[in-house]
């Protein structure tokens, strides 16, 4: 059983009446002079579906709903963390679109001062009826998981996810202008590692960016992880070998994912290298989880409880203190090289 207080850092100076400690006229910076300026929210850690890689298929606990961040405290932060210098949010989950009042959360984030952009990462199983509404209030763009081309293995992968669904919701997705349409896929050796070279294939005919992850060894499917992991390299490897070499497109600084195109592509594909090549000397973002604790690193369990200031009546200028110390506090990188995992929370929670 997990102590759910592992890994939170105590902080003490958000009391109200605190002097402040951070300048407030600067946007927050780590130690290591990294700007940290995207916050990904996790709306909710429930799912409408149950991914190998992200949850054990039996064991699953889901936080009670008291302590989960209600709408006007999740505005409470993220206005701060915007006040902060954080300017681009993504909604993430658990599955975001499970979120009740998602809508009109949306649209109250998007007339925060400072935040310019939103995206939503989503399975897209509810996007066919969320696509147009989700787009009227504000969100920019849509990352969309799909992990296979083959409605059974879809299925099997996903533990019941119907992949026409997923269909309905990309071509709604696209339709309505939540572009550039990015898709995702966790490669996981002997599932669907079969798959890259169709999977790939999209992108000669639509203007979609594909995006291959590799699986991290998040809590709940470590094991999966030790044995399942392709690096990017096999399949950068695989790709060129069966389409010509890839033009390489680069490496974004505030992305992730490196960048590359098939001859004659319309649309590109990254590769997301977290576990054989990290990218955390230009790691841009943090996590904010749905009950209320800025999460400063995937893989690492360092926390900080925003929840408890804001409901020990923190002003707004106060829980700006605490983030903009969070991000100071911010790891430099993730531990996996030296066996260091983390252990806290799994990927349903942390929102990818
Ligand atoms: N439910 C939404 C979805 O699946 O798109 C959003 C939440 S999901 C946790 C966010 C991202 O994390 C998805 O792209 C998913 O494929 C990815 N993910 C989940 N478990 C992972 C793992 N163990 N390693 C790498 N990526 C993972
Ligand atoms: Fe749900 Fe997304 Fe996790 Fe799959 S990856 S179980 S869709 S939260």
């Amino acid at each position: 059983m997990n102590d759910p207080m592992k890994g939170i850092v105590p902080l003490t100076f958000y009391e109200p009446g605190q002097v402040q400690r951070y300048a407030t006229d600067t946007p927050a910076l780590d130690q290591y002079g990294r700007r940290i300026d995207y916050l990904r929210v996790s709306l909710t850690d429930r799912c409408n579906m149950r991914c190998v890689y992200c949850m054990p298929a039996v064991g699953m606990q889901f936080a009670p709903r008291p302590e989960l961040l209600t709408n006007e405290e999740l505005l409470f932060v993220i206005r701060a963390a915007a006040a902060a210098g954080f300017r681009k949010l993504r909604l993430t989950g658990g599955e975001p679109t499970l979120r009740q009042d998602l809508i009109e959360l949306i649209r109250a984030m998007k007339a925060i001062p400072g935040i310019e952009h939103i995206a939503m990462t989503t399975n897209a199983l509810r996007l066919k009826k969320l696509a147009a509404p989700l787009k009227e209030a504000g969100l920019d763009r849509v990352n969309i998981s799909i992990d296979s081309l083959d409605p059974q293995k879809f299925r099997t992968m996903t533990r019941g996810g119907n992949l026409d669904e997923v269909w309905a919701g990309i071509a709604a997705a696209d339709a309505i202008g939540l572009r550039p349409i990015k898709l995702n896929a966790v490669v996981v050796r002997g599932m669907n590692d079969d798959e890259v070279i169709r999977l790939a294939g999209l992108t000669l005919i639509h203007p979609w960016e594909f995006r291959f992850i590799e699986v991290m060894p998040l809590t709940g499917v470590a094991g999966l992880a030790d044995e399942g992991v392709v690096s990017s390299a096999e399949l950068v490897a695989r790709l060129s070998a069966h389409y010509g070499p890839l033009e390489e497109l680069g490496h974004p600084a505030s992305d992730p994912a490196r960048i590359y195109r098939l001859p004659g592509g319309l649309g590109k594909i990254g590769f997301i290298s977290s576990v054989s090549d990290p990218f955390c000397a230009t790691c841009n973002r943090m996590r904010l989880t749905a009950d209320g604790r800025l999460h400063l690193c995937l893989l690492r369990d360092n926390e900080v409880d925003l929840r408890a200031a804001v409901r020990s009546g923190a002003s707004q200028a106060e829980v700006e203190q605490i983030i903009r110390h969070a991000v100071y506090i911010k790891p430099w990188g993730h531990g996996l090289p030296d066996g260091v995992r983390p252990t806290l929370r799994g990927m349903s929670e942390l929102g990818g």
